[in-house]
């Protein structure tokens, strides 16, 4: 049975006449927003991805709905980060047709990354995993869009928050359209036009978000989760701990009043929630203190999904860091 928002998408196509190319154009599954973004940039002109998971909701821990594993079922290409962020896409992916196109991103060579760190003290070296393989128990070893002979690293330590290195999402738009490429050939040179687009866009970001963040730099400060490593390296800001241990990880009281005095004896200026945690602790923490509360929002549950997403999402992060540490 036909989805509303497919029926009138296909109702829609039909009245406004649909490219030519559109009725070739293959059926692609991204699961995050800012993933569904960046595969929106590199599909631009020719369909649209669908994005799979519900806005706002933790890659960390979901459940997929029935109209969710139909739409994986059918899709003739499937983008995800992995299997360190996406544990919910084990089961899904190993049932994949296999004609079907895999687009294992954490996995696309030329990648900046970054381990797990610690969960406290972020200052005090590299860190050991704290959570992000707890839903990745699974054997399944996921596909890459590329033939990698030899890299049978799982990576299990690695902080899956790619995308919020802008030179990630640059990396990822360029493996995007190798793989729609090869799905859809008669589409080639329009998916690696818009890659190359996406390439001096992101560029442009870049620059704009290293002048947001100048004043603030030095500024200590806590966050929600560990999710901000890749933004925090790239632009040189000064997180200094995070709230929650693991995703989707209760803290104890012990951790709570270790951060609490961390926080007082750095002089941190800010601690930054999320819209899709519960921000109760952050009031325990802030309490008797002048410290600012400000949101992050790293997978855009605030935002329209679509192509503006991704470069929405890497400027609100600069915004509210520079809005809430300038206080
Ligand atoms: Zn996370």
């Amino acid at each position: 049975m036909l989805s509303k928002s497919l029926l009138a998408g296909i109702i829609g196509a039909a009245l406004l006449g649909a490219p030519a190319n559109a009725l070739a154009a293959p059926r692609v599954v991204a699961t995050i927003a800012p993933v569904h973004s960046i595969t929106s940039i590199v599909m631009q002109g020719i369909a649209e991805p669908t994005l799979l998971m519900r806005p706002g909701a933790s890659p960390h821990e979901y459940a997929l709905r029935p109209s969710e594993a139909e739409a994986i079922d059918q899709a003739d290409v499937v983008v995800w980060v992995g299997e360190q962020l996406e544990g919910f896409m084990a089961r899904p992916i190993a049932a994949l047709a296999a004609e079907a196109v895999l687009v294992t991103l954490a996995e696309v060579p030329g990648l900046q990354v970054h381990e797990v760190r610690a969960d406290e003290n972020w200052s005090a070296g590299p860190g050991h995993d704290h959570g992000h393989d707890r839903h990745g128990a699974s054997s399944q070893h996921s596909i890459g869009s590329h033939d990698s002979p030899g890299h049978h690293d799982h990576r299990a330590g690695i902080d899956p928050h790619l995308w919020l290195d802008p030179v990630n999402g640059k990396v990822w738009a360029n493996a995007i359209a190798d793989a729609l490429a090869t799905a859809d050939p008669a589409n080639a040179a329009a998916y690696r036009e818009n890659a190359a687009i996406a390439q001096r866009r992101t560029e442009a970001i870049e620059a704009e978000i290293r002048k947001i963040v100048a004043p603030v730099r030095e500024r200590p400060y806590v966050v929600f989760h560990d999710a901000y490593r890749y933004f925090e390296e790239r632009f040189g800001t000064n997180a200094i701990g995070s709230v929650s241990l693991g995703d989707a990880q209760k803290p104890g009281a012990a951790h709570v009043q270790r951060l609490r005095d961390e926080m007082r004896n750095e002089g941190v200026v800010c601690i930054f929630t999320e819209p899709q945690f519960e921000p109760r602790l952050v009031s325990i923490l802030t309490e008797d203190t002048a410290i600012e509360v400000g949101v992050l929002d790293p997978l855009g549950a605030s935002l329209a999904p679509g192509a503006d997403l991704y470069p929405s999402l890497l400027l609100d992060l600069a915004r509210s860091l520079r809005d809430c540490l300038a206080s």
